[in-house]
């Protein structure tokens, strides 16, 4: 599709029609399974300045945590336990975070896991992701967040959208399978600018791509904007999936967190990937990201039998497999 029809089915009109398409394509290149990532935060200290994010920097009120070694591992331990085959493992910018901490780390859940493990702690120097590589990390998950120039540095103040493209450039030379993705809804974002995230999708070949609706955070400065459209979310990733055809797409957390449950929306459009939540309750809730995240109180696991009931609602099944991307 060119830039003017992805603007025309972002536009509010003949959705079914799209979703439809989007399911259809789906089915023919991912099949029925939904694919399960566990996702594991261990840390919630950030230096950095994304102005929707309750972790930032400047939100001081927030309080801090950062898990032990044994911790983290007794959290995979949980995804293991339920036989969960991914393990996400996400934190806030620390800036505390030792890279040579984290490779061990990755080390021993590939000697005593069966398990391929994401990284999702963004912007580092080529060496990081280097070294985490070596150690046996197989992918990597970091967002663009929005491809629009002006508007990337008006809500990152201090950062650069080229420095996140020169981390996703080093990512894939690395050979890490490449994760990206996109907010929905970032105040003064347009159609146009959510169109030409899909291209940049679809262009870079991705091997999964996250996409959710921006959430207002009270403590931020964007407290008083209103919150991405779930629908035109559901929208995008229905395009992303027609124009990469065989990318793993989530239902991402940020959608079942706008009081009714739209992964089970997106799944019926495009969607492939559910991503339960296995960090330990007590830091879960300092992972405040957004506010209402769904499921902070369940425990660990939980998710998962709930998840299962509800992918079966949609026709569809739990898949438990590592889930690489079928390229
Ligand atoms: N610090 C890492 C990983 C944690 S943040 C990083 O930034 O890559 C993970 C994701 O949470 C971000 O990519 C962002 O898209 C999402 N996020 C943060 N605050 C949000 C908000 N208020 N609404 C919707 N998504 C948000
Ligand atoms: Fe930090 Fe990531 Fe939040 Fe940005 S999105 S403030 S890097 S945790």
């Amino acid at each position: 599709m060119n830039t003017s029809e992805l603007i025309y089915w972002l536009s509010p009109g003949d959705q079914d029609e799209l979703f439809r398409r989007a399911d259809a394509v789906r089915r023919q290149y991912m099949g029925e399974g939904v694919l399960l990532r566990g996702i594991v935060e261990f840390s919630n200290y950030c230096d950095k300045t994304c102005q929707y994010c309750g972790l930032q920097h400047a939100n001081a009120g927030l309080k801090r945590f950062r898990m032990t070694r044994e911790e983290i591992i007794e959290s995979v331990a949980e995804v293991a336990a339920h036989q969960i085959k991914t393990v996400v493992l996400q934190s806030g910018e620390d800036p505390a975070l030792d890279p040579k901490w984290l490779a061990e780390i990755i080390s021993l859940i590939t000697t005593r896991f069966d398990m391929a493990i994401t990284l999702s702690v963004g912007e580092r120097p080529r060496a990081d992701y280097e070294l985490w590589k070596k150690a046996g990390a197989d992918r990597y998950l970091l967002k663009i967040e929005t491809t629009n120039p002006a508007l990337y540095e008006k809500i990152h103040p201090g950062m650069s959208l080229e420095n996140r493209l020169r981390c996703l450039r080093e990512l894939k030379e690395l050979g890490y399978q490449t994760g990206s993705g996109m907010i929905i809804g970032l105040p003064g974002q347009t159609l146009a600018d959510i169109a030409h995230d899909i291209e940049y999708f679809r262009d870079e070949n991705f091997d999964m791509i996250g996409i959710g609706p921006f959430i207002p955070h009270p403590e931020t400065s964007l407290a008083g904007q209103p919150a991405g459209d779930p629908e035109l979310t559901i929208r995008a990733i229905a395009l992303t999936r027609l124009e990469t055809k065989n990318t793993n797409l989530p239902g991402t957390t940020a959608l079942g967190s706008l009081g009714k449950d739209y992964r089970l929306d997106a799944l019926k459009a495009g969607a492939n990937v559910l991503m339960p939540n296995f960090t330990a309750n007590g830091y879960k809730n300092l992972y405040d990201l957004y506010p209402n995240r769904r499921c902070v109180n369940e425990q660990r696991g939980e998710c998962v039998g709930c998840m299962e009931k509800k992918v079966a609602l949609v026709g569809r099944t739990l898949d438990f497999s590592r889930g690489n991307r079928n390229v």
